[in-house]
């Protein structure tokens, strides 16, 4: 689409600019406004929300209206905004489809979650949309939604420092999959560290459990797509205070 009352998107992610789950989302929402892709130029999954502040980063197009960047998804976010844009904010910004769910605690660690947050704290409106998959996925099915998602922020915008986490079961789009709106839950992980010997004779190690399960709170994100397989939309907000322990944190004369 092209025009001047078109919206402009913005899509990136955490999985690389190669990634069939970003190529899938920039094709969805290219039936809702024009498109400009700028993500990381290989995977950057859990770089949560770093940026790159000790060494330049280049900018590489690789395609009509599509930009690699050598750094994090946050890093792609701002120079997608302040250098490919040169400050134009988009009108909305898209983080995935990451090929992995975003679920609970997952939301801290999340590149896909990360890139949702530096656009909205640059001032557009964005959401993350993730696959609670490692294979064989049903693009299509968070396709659509994530284009009628897309036409709901666009019509209803978003309240500053907010943002919308979106977890799609991987299941296919017809009958129509429902959705519900969650809260964050929990996940549960195994704590595994693997340690192995290199051939210098020195300690490595390999981090990240595999998964155990997650907590059946009703409503939580976790539940709807895991066990329901229903899609997540859960609000999000960048302002982490515990403001119910303000008072009780007061109360210690620390
Ligand atoms: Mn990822």
């Amino acid at each position: 689409m092209r025009g001047t009352n078109v919206p402009l998107i913005l899509v990136t992610n955490d999985d690389g600019v190669r990634s069939p789950g970003l190529c899938a989302l920039a094709d969805a929402l290219r039936e809702v406004g024009e498109v400009l892709i700028v993500a990381p130029d290989r995977e950057q999954s859990a770089a949560s929300h770093a940026l790159t502040l000790q060494r330049p980063l280049r900018l590489e197009q690789v395609a009509p209206g599509t930009w690699a960047v050598d750094g994090t998804p946050s890093d792609a976010v701002y120079l997608g905004i302040n250098a490919v844009l040169k400050g134009r904010r988009p009108d909305l910004i898209a983080s995935g489809i990451n090929l992995g769910a975003n679920l609970g605690d997952d939301i801290t660690y999340s590149g896909t979650v990360a890139a949702a947050m530096e656009g909205t704290l640059l001032g557009a409106p964005a959401f993350a949309i993730s696959m609670a998959a490692r294979r064989d996925f049903h693009f299509e099915t968070a396709c659509g939604f994530a284009a009628r998602l897309a036409r709901s922020i666009l019509a209803h915008g978003l309240p500053k420092m907010a943002l919308l986490n979106v977890n799609v079961p991987n299941v296919p789009p017809s009958p129509e999959v429902p959705y519900r709106v969650t809260f964050q839950g929990k996940r549960r992980y195994t704590d595994a560290v693997i340690d192995r010997t290199d051939p210098r004779g020195r300690t490595y190690y390999w981090i990240g459990g595999d998964e155990l399960g997650f907590d059946a709170v009703e409503g939580s994100d976790a539940v709807t797509v895991l066990r329901d397989r229903m899609i997540s939309v859960t609000p999000v907000h960048l302002d982490l205070t515990h403001v119910r322990l303000l008072d009780q944190i007061a109360a210690w004369s620390i």
